[in-house]
């Protein structure tokens, strides 16, 4: 199938789901992700159309991205090293996976060298699973207050990573968790948080039911990755 065809089953796919949960089709962004796949396969993305992307490791993305037309947006979306995080700010708009502090905090000084405010998400790890990412939820208050003596970035929403299954109702109760986390940040800590990066593309219709503003969907989108050994 071509990449139109998949990007078609896609957007019919967001839009049955937006139309089920009573959204509308513009409260939730499109990120193509694009690791493991060559400038060309981007180019054709963006001749559909798209012009948001993911990328998951910073030496993957950098001459990658500089192999592309400008004007695209890319997001960080992967698990980000303190000592990348310098490069991160330079390459992307926006990071997904912030998940301690100290990271924030580099993040923080890197944009502030750059001049610029970088906006993230936390990632959480709401299911609890023993997860190698993720801030455990009951860190996250302390890391929102730690945040507001950071000026060079901006908290816009949270990012989950629901523990793999084939079978997406699975994941629903990890989506809920996080948009509950969410509230909570809002109502009871005084922190509004407009942003939810959840679901992928097995999963996002359960995400966007749960309140998914910007699903990450690579392989339906893109094919197959196919690693390098
Ligand atoms: C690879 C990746 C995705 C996309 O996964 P697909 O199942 O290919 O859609 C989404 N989010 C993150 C963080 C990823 O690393």
């Amino acid at each position: 199938m071509s990449m139109q065809e998949n990007l078609e089953r896609i957007e019919e796919r967001i839009s049955r789901a937006c139309a089920k949960a009573v959204r509308a089709r513009d409260e939730v962004r499109l990120v193509a992700v694009s690791k493991t796949h060559p400038p060309e396969k981007i180019r054709e993305a963006m001749a559909c159309g798209l012009t948001l992307f993911g990328e998951s490791k910073v030496q993957e993305a950098a001459p990658k991205i500089s192999m592309c037309p400008s004007g695209l947006e890319w997001h960080f979306i992967g698990h980000l090293q303190t000592n990348k995080a310098r490069r991160a700010v330079e390459l992307f708009r926006m990071i997904h996976s912030v998940d301690s502090l100290r990271l924030l905090e580099a993040v923080n000084a890197a944009a502030h060298e750059a001049g610029r405010v970088t906006p993230v998400c936390i990632e959480v790890n709401v299911s609890g699973e023993i997860s190698k990412y993720g801030l455990p939820p009951g860190d996250l208050q302390a890391l929102l207050e730690g945040a507001t003596k950071l000026f060079s970035v901006e908290i816009v929403g949270l990012m989950t990573m629901p523990p793999w299954s084939e079978n997406a109702e699975k994941a629903r109760p990890v989506f809920a968790a996080l948009r509950a986390l969410r509230a909570q940040c809002d109502q009871e800590w005084g922190f509004p948080l407009t942003e939810l990066s959840m679901g992928m593309s097995h999963d996002f219709e359960v995400a966007i039911e749960e309140g998914a503003t910007m699903i990450r969907v690579g392989s339906d989108l893109f094919g197959d990755r196919h690693y390098e050994a």
